[in-house]
């Protein structure tokens, strides 16, 4: 279940051992990569490579040896009994094994006026809605790797960027860190939180209050981008399966869940790398304990 990194390299380790595995995909072929423009840190491409290039390379791969890949949303789960039965919109699967590959969703702001200016100023994706703010000033709000990843790329077509972040030290690494901070259309606002967003058709302002003295002021904007990170998606295991007090399945260092047969890869499984080349090891590892348990 999923197709990020985690999902496309558990296929194609269980293709390769043929057990004939079936990807359902989730409704975002690719997960958080197919949304970001450059990918510089997976080994193998020196010149980096764009993030739906490499979702496409990384289906290819497992589908050569036989992983099958249906575009569906699982929407219940039923780990009482082997096979175990994975409901979809289109039906009913059987499986003798599970690999969660479910991934996260962005986090939200939780503002006034976030919902309300979704798709009119507020975004989530850099690389999907960039090109409507030509010449436009942004503000990118969080002090992580997206933020500041985000925040770069949004100064190919943005005339300023502005990222916010609620503390006065950013939580990215360093190579992201100088690289934005030598960009001479980035600047930072510290100490700061978004707790409004304002706008009429599309957004034109927001409230900005200052961590530290609790004094608001109002800040003319065109368009938002929040980068606060991620929530497990694991809305579908509650109740079955163990997890962490915040929400991100527990697995053993061999991807193995509470439920003999089902292993968690990826970002589902992972509060603290979160990176596409841990994400496609956790995969392969999984499928491989998949292979495994099956052959026992
Ligand atoms: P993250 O590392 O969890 O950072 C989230 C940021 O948002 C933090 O700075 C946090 O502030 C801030 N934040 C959280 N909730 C907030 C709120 N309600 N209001 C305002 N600010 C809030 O998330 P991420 O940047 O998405 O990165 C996730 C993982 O992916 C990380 O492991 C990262 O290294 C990785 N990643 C890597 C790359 C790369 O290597 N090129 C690119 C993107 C992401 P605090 O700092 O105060 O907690």
């Amino acid at each position: 279940m999923g197709s990020g990194p985690a999902g496309m390299s558990a296929a194609l380790y269980a293709a390769r051992a043929n057990l004939e595995p079936i990807v359902l995909t989730g409704m975002n072929l690719g997960g958080q990569v197919a949304n970001t423009a450059e990918v510089e840190n997976y080994p193998g491409f020196p010149e980096g490579i764009q993030g739906p290039e490499l979702v496409d390379l990384f289906q290819a791969q497992a589908e050569r040896f036989g992983a099958e890949f249906v575009f569906d949303n699982a929407t219940e789960v039923d780990f009482s009994k082997r096979p175990f039965k994975v409901s979809s919109y289109s039906g009913d699967y059987q499986a003798e094994s599970l690999i969660l590959a479910t991934g996260a969703s962005v986090r939200h702001l939780g503002v006034p006026g976030e919902e309300e200016f979704t798709g009119r100023g507020v975004s989530y994706c850099g690389t999907c809605d960039g090109h409507f703010f030509q010449e436009k000033d942004l503000i990118v709000v969080g002090g992580g790797d997206s933020a500041l990843e985000e925040g770069i790329f949004l100064t190919r077509y943005a005339k300023t960027v502005t990222i916010v972040h609620r503390r006065d030290e950013l939580r990215g690494g360093i190579y992201l860190e100088n690289k934005a901070r030598e960009n001479p259309k980035i600047s930072f606002m510290w100490d700061t939180i978004v707790t409004e967003i304002h706008g009429d058709k599309s957004v034109h302002a927001v409230t900005l209050q200052d961590t530290k003295t609790g004094e608001e002021k109002e800040h003319p904007i065109d368009g938002v981008f929040v980068f606060i990170g991620h929530i497990p998606n694991t809305s579908l295991f509650e109740g079955v399966l163990d997890m962490d007090e915040r929400g991100y399945l527990v697995v053993d260092s061999h991807m193995h869940t509470n439920v003999p047969g089902v292993y968690a890869a990826g970002e589902v499984a992972d509060p603290h790398f979160q990176q596409i080349v841990t994400s496609a090891g956790m995969g392969g590892a999984a499928a491989m304990e998949a292979v495994d348990f099956l052959e026992e």
